[in-house]
């Protein structure tokens, strides 16, 4: 729900009209179950993120920046609205974005944007609220039978491996909007949902062998991730994991740097703001577990960020504070000149680099409804305190890089006091509306995606 802006932002269209046409444009690349520590341009030692490197060269790369949660579905809630998942209420499959909610897209189409989806995560699926305020949100055509045929400009690749690797599609579709379907008169907010990292780890050839040991022997192969009841204990059959993971990764980057390249070509890319996130990263065995959701320590909730503005955002610029996935629509919507239309959680990051104060802010925030009882998270660059539900807080340090228990200490009692506080005051914010159940089933071949990612147990 936009409330009472649409009059202003009618008012600044008509009296404006060239310099909303001059408004920038916006390609928000999602990879889904990306690492911070896989991506090249944050230290990783294998080339797996060309695209990620060369964004981060011409503009900004955050260091730290932490999700609102370990898993799919209220992350992404929290980057298009901006709001924590204890405000937008959108925590399990039971529920659903609130009318009363402001979109990112909404915003946007309100100040005159065309907007358009392209997504392959079921868990994104529009029955949600993902697809409030987008014109056109594609959450279904990677899934069609028969799509792969249906789309002809889609690459060999996609056609052979159909939803094993479902890249290709969605920089083919996405292409295929940039190219006819939009309006070239009007600035486009354009979302690709990329998902391929996400397990199963299958990429397509030659992805597969790209970073496996050729003397790998073991059996496992990165299929039946979900469910699996025999564990994974052999170091070089972990290992083969990793490396599978990575081929996906680097399939996925390759599929981003066509669009990119198209942007390059189109000559879109001076204005055009691409942003680079992904909504949480991937567990394996950091702390004795696989996959997402379970926990929020670092190697969950950590993620990768870059940001590039021509002429706006200095080239390679790093920035080291803490940022997180609510302020990726405040920036947006600073950097579009929108934000005067709707009050976030989140900071403008853009003022770090637009001769304004710069924000500070010393601790994130995030949790997860998907672990048993729901836990919940302060962090800062320092310590982070974990707290359950039900059971004691506890204490990490990140001194290491990775999350360490350490022994409670007078830090643990501010932290649980500003984590207390912050609850509180979300309590109170909480958004209310006559949607905040998702109202019917979804369908059963969604159902079915979901349970085979093991998203759903019934
Ligand atoms: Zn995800």
């Amino acid at each position: 729900m936009i409330r009472s802006i649409g009059l202003l932002v009618g008012l600044s269209l008509a009296l404006c009209a060239a310099e909303v046409s001059k408004q920038p444009n916006i390609v928000f690349i999602m990879v889904d179950t990306l690492r911070w520590d896989h991506v090249s341009c944050y230290g990783y030692e294998r080339e797996t993120t060309p695209s990620w490197d060369r964004i981060a060269s011409e503009g900004v790369r955050f260091e730290t920046c932490i999700a609102a949660s370990s898993w799919t579905l209220p992350s992404v809630m929290t980057m298009f609205t901006g709001l924590p998942p204890a405000i937008h209420g959108v925590h399990t499959y039971h529920d659903r974005l609130p009318e009363a909610a402001t979109t990112l897209a909404e915003v946007l189409s309100s100040a005159g944007y065309q907007t358009a989806a392209f997504v392959s995560n079921p868990t994104m699926n529009a029955k949600f609220g993902f697809g409030q305020g987008f014109q056109h949100y594609d959450d279904y055509s990677v899934f069609l039978t028969g799509a792969v045929r249906a789309l002809p400009d889609l690459t060999n690749d996609a056609s052979a491996h159909g939803l094993r690797a479902t890249g290709a599609s969605i920089s083919a579709m996405g292409l295929r909007w940039l190219r006819s379907a939009r309006d070239a008169n009007k600035p486009f907010f354009l979302l690709l949902g990329y998902f391929d990292p996400h397990a199963d780890y299958e990429p397509p050839p030659p992805y597969d062998t790209r970073f496996t040991d050729p003397a790998y022997t073991g059996t496992v192969d990165g299929r039946g991730m979900y469910g699996r009841r025999k564990p994974i204990d052999n170091p070089a059959d972990r290992q083969h994991i990793r490396d599978l993971y990575d081929g996906e990764i680097l399939y996925t980057d390759h599929q981003i740097a066509r669009v990119l390249t198209a942007l390059d070509t189109l000559e879109l890319t001076n204005n055009t703001i691409v942003v680079m996130i992904s909504d949480h990263g991937e567990e394996f065995w950091d702390h004795g577990g696989l996959l997402h959701g379970h926990t929020l320590f670092d190697e969950l909730v950590r993620v990768p960020f870059v940001m590039r503005y021509p002429g706006v955002i200095p080239a390679g610029a790093l920035e080291q504070g803490l940022s997180a996935h609510a302020d990726v629509m405040p920036t947006l919507l600073s950097l579009t000149g929108n934000s005067a239309a709707i009050t976030t959680q989140g900071q403008d990051l853009s003022r770090r680099w637009r001769d304004r104060p710069p924000a500070t802010v010393d601790v994130t925030f995030s949790d997860t409804r998907l672990a048993k009882g729901g836990l919940f998270a302060i962090r800062n660059h320092q310590h982070k305190l974990v707290s359950a539900t039900k059971g004691e807080a506890r204490l990490f340090s990140l001194a290491s890089g990775s999350d360490e228990a350490v022994e409670a200490t007078d830090i643990s009692a501010r932290l649980a006091a500003q984590l207390a506080l912050w609850t509180a005051s979300c309590e109170a914010a909480k958004l209310q509306g006559e949607e905040r159940t998702v109202p019917t089933k979804l369908d059963p071949e969604t159902m079915q995606r979901l349970r085979s990612l093991g998203y759903i147990s019934d």
